[in-house]
């Protein structure tokens, strides 16, 4: 089904996700006595309601469906970003339940040990956890980004690696990183939470209802679909072009098989909003980690609304590990920018902080 995506609107989570798994036939491609790892997103301790997180019932339906076609070996895996605990996001998301109910395994590649492997010279720690699964079924959630634009199946492969590796990955520039790892890591099936997942930011917290689940197995065509349910063209957003360009699988969405289930004409089409654009324009960003970035961005955000942004119009936030080396004045965010003479601390700080710092400057 390389070309296909089969997609399903509605309300029933539960059912919508047997739906489009039963029309994939999943059962059947995967191999029997297969070890099976579900990768959602956790990315931070937030139910899926705040749109950041893959919701529980998805993964629970998957589960049942799998046992109903003798797939019993499963582990369900994640590492949440940099500053959040995994095993709090599993427990704050749901999982914990969904492991006790179905007695499937959380496994946090925090903890894992990894394993050095390249694509076009570039290294990159894999989990090992990951690297010894028969078949890898993500479940990424559609959502905006504040720095790549849009977050789905390649993206979330991020997940998969140490904490030191997704550091590098943002000293890297996120767009090459993001395609080469998935020209090492081959996901097998993508099924996508589209229900309500936030249009700007990958943690959450402006959820957009979109009622929406769809499935594949070509990541790159699920994320040029992603785009442009979004409002983007999938050349837009510079990974999946990477990844298509170096056979990752294609972007080629208008020449793709697009099944729809059923209809939910309610539920208007998403459109992503450009309030990230215009914060970012008082920020000079260099290689700076997503949720530094976004709680940046977010802080920001309650500037703005307090009619405090006029003040760095002309003197822009500096944060990012571009600036580790730098010394001098201005205004920094984070310990990367310890050097700047203007600084708030923590790696990332929090948001509340980073207000409290840029307020009283
Ligand atoms: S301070 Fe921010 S940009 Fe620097 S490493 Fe920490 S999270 Fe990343």
């Amino acid at each position: 089904m390389n070309n296909r995506i089969i997609i399903t609107y509605g309300q029933d989570l539960w059912k919508m996700t047997r739906d489009v798994l039963n029309e994939s036939e999943l059962g059947k491609i995967i191999p029997k006595g297969s070890y099976i790892g579900i990768k959602p997103n956790l990315v931070l301790a937030k139910p899926s309601s705040s749109g950041a997180t893959t919701s529980p019932v998805i993964v629970s339906a998957l589960i049942e469906y799998l046992n109903e076609h003798g797939h019993n070996n499963i582990v369900i895996l994640e590492s949440s970003w940099i500053g959040d605990s995994t095993k709090r996001s599993f427990k704050v998301c749901g999982y914990e339940d969904v492991s006790k109910k179905y007695n499937v395994p959380l496994f946090d590649i925090k903890q894992d040990t990894y394993t050095i492997k390249s694509f076009n010279g570039m290294d990159m720690e894999i989990s090992d956890k990951l690297l010894s699964l028969d078949f890898l079924i993500n479940i990424p959630v559609l959502k905006g980004h504040c720095q790549t634009l849009v977050t789905g199946a390649l993206k979330n492969m991020k997940g998969c690696l140490s904490d030191r590796e997704k550091r590098r990955f943002h000293a890297r520039g996120l767009h090459k990183p993001i395609a080469y790892l998935n020209k090492i890591i081959k996901q097998d099936f993508i099924l996508v939470d589209g229900m309500c997942g936030d249009l700007d930011f990958e943690e959450g917290g402006n959820p957009v209802q979109m009622n929406r689940i769809f499935c594949g197995t070509d990541p790159v065509l699920i994320d040029a679909h992603i785009a442009e349910t979004i409002g983007y063209k999938p050349h837009d957003v510079e990974y999946i072009q990477i990844a298509n360009d170096i056979g990752v699988g294609s972007s080629d969405i208008d020449n793709a098989e697009i099944i729809v289930l059923s209809k939910d004409e309610s539920i208007a089409k998403p459109s992503s909003s450009r309030k990230v654009q215009k914060l970012s324009q008082y920020v000079n960003a260099k290689e700076a980690c997503s949720a530094c970035y976004a709680n940046l961005i977010r802080a920001l955000a309650r500037l703005a609304d307090e009619g405090l942004l006029y003040r760095f119009k002309n003197n822009p936030i500096l944060i990012g590990q571009g600036y580790k080396a730098v010394k001098g004045s201005g205004i920094g965010i984070g310990q990367c920018t310890s050097g700047i003479c203007k600084n708030v601390a923590g790696c990332p700080p929090s948001t509340t902080a980073i207000i409290d710092f840029l307020k009283n400057l």
